[in-house]
């Protein structure tokens, strides 16, 4: 390209900084519904900074972010590898040799109106209710390592389970790529060096590459990574660390192969100052184990890794690091920051790519038409930082419900003082089991249930609503529900042959030819 301005040549000019995961979900939906002649979007992205390269277990409201794009779901798993996750099974967190699972989707069925977990509470208070895994479909079928897709509106107990995906992230993001390269959007490549500004209204005007190229736009979306080149280096917006209430802040990635046919959950095991995950994909299970350096130095870190992999590790570990927290404003003059520009939460309820879908949902919601609006902007972050907190609370409920003091660690975030928002849900929990969900909060009460169960936070009692329901009928109707659950999820395939029954199993031989461009 020469040197000098690139004319992005529309009224609106949408500058996406950042060639990641965020930075291609961005370009993805912008251009399908703003390459309308009137809005243009360029990506500018650097080959030789490369992506953070993790980033590859979802939650379920991923799917509505594929169905905004009109993404096929089997051609989707294909061309990235990818695998079902019906939920998380959490490993040594309550106690060590504890295991519970965290689902997607609900438990059980509500009685007359009575919320199914106090029906739990009150059959398990008797002593024969089982275990609350029982009364999950998806928890059911990750057991047993079997999968089937729910039927919309079907009665069928499968329409009970949900599900998100695991994905490669370095082919998520070459998908994306494609699919915005092939609605209009623009690539520039190359290193950003310099951020010009507007010197009367301080608005970012245009980066400047190091080849002497610039690029200009009106808005502009710095899915930069961690650093937030615009939104930090050059808007000095601030960053609010939480790491006093979640001190992980490496982590070391290193994919293994597979060792049998990939189990459609996540796992998550605890260890002494954190935790490794195990990422099942069709052609290898990625690995990391996220740890506090206040607490563990690298090398030990990566001896536990090492000797908890499954598989023939396939690369040497790699170590990121971070702070947890979010950036004080996410949009700041008119910059949007997307994904770990805006902040990270760290990754134990896979909620990272969640932020950035939300924020690209939010931001269309909000979108400047011409200038942008105080109010609007304002808007967007007082949502995104309800968001951000929310997820933040939830998170450290895992470290907080702990009864483990066998590490310094642990005795720590056992013993911390935590958010006024979080101790209150944790005593509404711990009097009678009630737990409310506000404003638009994304863990519901399965995920709260689940979490608290999970880590041994059991009520002191049940809600006393649940004693207005004939004992017998409810003991009667909980055992047709565990029996259905059981009986549904034996006759399901495994997720292998439901993978390769439904076309979505890469075979490198006829896969090669049948994708646009054969993704690798
Ligand atoms: C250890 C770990 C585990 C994670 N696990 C999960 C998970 O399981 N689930 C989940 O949802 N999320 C997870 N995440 C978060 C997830 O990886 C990110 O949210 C996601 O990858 C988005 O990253 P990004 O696009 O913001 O940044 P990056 O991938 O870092 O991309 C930054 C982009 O900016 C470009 N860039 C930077 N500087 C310049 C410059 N000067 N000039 C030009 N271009 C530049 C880079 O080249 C790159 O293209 C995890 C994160 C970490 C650290």
């Amino acid at each position: 390209m020469d040197k000098g301005i690139v004319n992005i040549n529309a009224v609106d000019r949408v500058v996406v900084v950042g060639g990641g995961t965020a930075g291609w979900m961005t370009a993805a939906a912008m251009s399908r519904y703003f390459n309308n002649g009137r809005r243009k979007v360029t990506v500018v992205e650097s080959d030789a900074i490369g992506t953070v390269g993790v980033g590859e277990a979802t939650i379920p409201p991923i799917k509505n972010f594929n169905a905004m794009l009109d993404i096929p779901e089997n051609e989707f798993l294909k061309a990235t590898r990818g695998t079902f996750k019906l939920g998380i099974e959490f490993v040594n967190w309550g106690q060590q040799g504890d295991r519970y699972f965290h689902p997607f989707g609900t438990y059980g069925q509500d009685l007359h109106g009575i919320q199914f977990h106090q029906l739990f509470l009150r059959e398990a208070a008797r002593g024969t209710a089982g275990s609350i895994s029982d009364y999950s479909m998806s928890t059911v079928a990750a057991a047993l390592g079997r999968f089937g897709r729910p039927a919309p509106g079907a009665k069928s107990l499968v329409s009970q389970m949900a599900y998100a995906f695991h994905f490669d992230a370095g082919l998520y993001a070459a998908y994306l790529r494609k699919m915005a390269e092939q609605q209009g959007a623009g690539r520039v490549e190359g290193r950003i060096v310099q951020v010009h500004r507007n010197g009367e209204s301080g608005d970012v005007t245009s980066v400047e590459l190091e080849s002497g190229v610039i690029v200009e736009g009106d808005l502009f979306v710095d899915c930069s990574g961690f650093r937030g080149l615009l939104i930090e280096e050059a808007l000095e917006t601030g960053y609010e660390d939480w790491s006093h209430w979640l001190p992980m802040d490496s982590a070391l990635a290193m994919p293994t192969a597979n060792v049998g046919s990939p189990p459609p959950f996540t796992r998550a095991t605890a260890h002494t100052a954190g935790w490794q995950w195990r990422i099942p994909l069709q052609h290898r299970t990625g690995n990391g184990h996220v740890f506090s350096s206040a607490y563990m130095q690298a090398e030990e870190a990566e001896r536990i890794l090492r000797d908890h992999v499954e598989g023939e590790p396939l690369a040497d570990p790699r170590l990121l690091r971070f702070t947890t927290g979010m950036r004080k404003k996410a949009w700041n003059h008119n910059v949007i920051s997307l994904g770990l520009s805006a902040g990270f939460i760290e990754p134990l309820e896979s909620t990272s790519i969640h932020l950035i879908q939300n924020g690209i949902a939010r931001l269309f919601a909000l979108f400047p038409e011409k200038a942008i609006s105080p109010v609007e902007r304002d808007e967007y972050n007082r949502g995104m930082r309800e968001l951000y907190e929310d997820v933040r609370d939830f998170i450290i409920l895992h470290y907080k419900a702990t009864q483990r003091g066998d590490s310094e660690f642990w005795r720590y975030v056992r013993d911390m003082d935590v958010p006024e928002s979080l101790a209150r849900k944790i005593e509404l929990w711990r009097l009678h089991g009630r737990i409310f969900r506000e404003n638009a909060e994304l863990f519901t009460m399965p995920s709260w249930t689940a979490v608290m169960l999970g880590q041994n936070i059991w009520p002191e009692r049940y809600d006393p609503i649940a004693d207005t329901l004939d004992e017998q009928r409810v003991a009667s109707a909980m055992a047709q529900m565990r029996e259905g659950y059981r009986a549904t999820a034996q006759a399901l395939p495994s997720q292998e042959e439901f993978l390769r029954q439904s076309g979505a199993w890469y075979d490198e031989k006829s896969t090669v030819a049948a994708m646009p461009g054969g993704f690798r």
